[in-house]
């Protein structure tokens, strides 16, 4: 096992009507922005719940809309603003990981002065910490089950057609309620990105080079496994409360940093995924089912021995040569993202031959040259990847 220093401060607060939590967990003298996307969380009604909550207490309360999915610096740069006018000194967002990514760069970016006009800078660091002392604190309130980000520090920004990851210390949500029926509104093509979003975040910490992780290993079959258990289900039957519980704990659990402690980590799917999205807007999990398969396609060797224990471990496939299994392992995976309606193919959104040099190229601007738990997946390597892929 490879050395780590694990930390996770959020509070996780689960089950249904946990909204009710919400007068004990945000300060009561707060200053308290309410941050929103494009209109789900007024359609239905958890808006109003959550301003009946926070009303129970004498809190200043203010909103900010439209957060849009894959939240774009120029909105943020607004909600900035807003906070500064108006002395917002806690945050809550209501939403997905589009909303919750861009309360984590509003809480970052609101009182750096070293940043003050100048907040794009902060899209710049990569997987390093930004160079910020503190943040607003916030909480989340979480709608749609895939990101994780409710229970991590990683936030995703997009800028035109940069999508860059931001982290720092301060951008853990203080607080996190998961309460599950919240989701049954989603449309069943966000359920199934949030299933295949989360079985991604799992395989990319998990089909690696073996590192004797066995905790992390046996923890990550476990959640591939109930995805595969409750992914159709959860989309056939929206309010069947125990199939979305175990989709909603599966999301946070897939990236809070446990399973990804004392392994290596890939994350090339998500870097390549990133770029796709920037460059055509298809949404993030429908880019990832694209490009993990044409990984394991294009990389087997690198990864034959955790590719071989996932076919036995988590598809039961234990017969025939190591070649034939690891054939069977993919198939299987896109089999199941297919079942959800997710296609695996990026001709399947009539992106061709031609796409592959401008994805090359953000990729080249992004510095996403040397990609994989190895660094070995040059530009030459992610153009096979992305022919693998069409
Ligand atoms: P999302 O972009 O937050 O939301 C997708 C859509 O679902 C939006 O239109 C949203 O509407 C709607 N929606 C949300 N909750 C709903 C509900 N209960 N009922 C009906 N509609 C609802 O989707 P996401 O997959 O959670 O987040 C994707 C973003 O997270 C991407 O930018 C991705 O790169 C990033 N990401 C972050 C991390 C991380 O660790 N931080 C990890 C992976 C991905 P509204 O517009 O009304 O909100
Ligand atoms: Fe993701």
């Amino acid at each position: 096992m490879l050395n780590f220093s694990f930390y996770n401060p959020t509070n996780i607060v689960f089950g249904e009507g946990q909204l009710q939590e919400l007068d004990n967990l945000v300060p009561k003298d707060a200053r308290v922005l309410i941050t929103y996307g494009g209109g789900s969380a007024q359609r239905t009604g958890a808006l109003d719940r959550v301003k009946a909550e926070l009303g129970k207490s004498e809190r200043s309360l203010f909103e900010f809309a439209g957060i849009p999915a894959n939240p774009a610096l120029t909105v943020l740069l607004q909600a900035i603003e807003y906070v500064r006018e108006n002395r917002i000194d806690f945050l809550l967002a209501v939403g997905g990981g589009s909303v919750m990514d861009g309360t984590k760069f509003i809480a970052l970016a609101s009182y750096a002065k070293e940043f003050q006009g100048r907040e794009r800078e902060l899209m710049n660091f990569g997987f390093n910490p930004v160079p910020v002392a503190s943040a607003i604190p916030f909480g989340t309130v979480v709608t749609l089950p895939a990101t994780g980000s409710e229970m991590n520090n990683g936030a995703v920004i997009s800028d035109g057609e940069d999508k860059l990851p931001v982290f720092s210390p301060y951008t853990f949500p203080r607080f996190s309620i998961l309460d599950p029926t919240l989701t049954y509104t989603l449309p069943a093509t966000q359920v199934a990105n949030g299933i295949v979003d989360t079985f991604i975040h799992t395989v990319e910490q998990y089909i690696t080079y073996p590192a004797e992780g066995r905790f992390q290993d046996r923890t990550a079959e476990g959640i591939l496994q109930t995805l595969v258990e409750v992914g159709k289900k959860t989309i056939d039957d929206p309010s069947d409360y125990d199939a979305r519980a175990n989709l909603v704990w599966c999301s946070t659990m897939a990236l809070n940093g446990l399973i990804g402690a004392g392994v290596p980590q890939d994350w090339n799917t998500h870097m390549i995924g990133h770029e796709i999205t920037a460059l055509t807007g298809i949404d993030h999990a429908k880019t990832l089912a694209t490009i993990q398969p044409a990984i394991w396609r294009v990389r087997r060797q690198e990864k034959r021995e955790k590719l071989l224990q996932y076919a036995e471990r988590v598809w039961s496939i234990t017969e025939g040569g190591e070649e034939e299994r690891i054939d069977q392992a993919i198939a299987r995976t896109e089999e199941f993202f297919q079942s959800l309606g997710i296609p695996t193919r990026l001709s399947a959104y009539d992106l061709g031959e031609d796409f592959i040099g401008r994805v090359l190229t953000s990729l080249e601007r992004h510095g996403m040259t040397a990609l994989s738990e190895r660094g070995d997946v040059t530009l030459e390597v992610s153009k096979r990847i992305l022919q693998a892929a069409l």
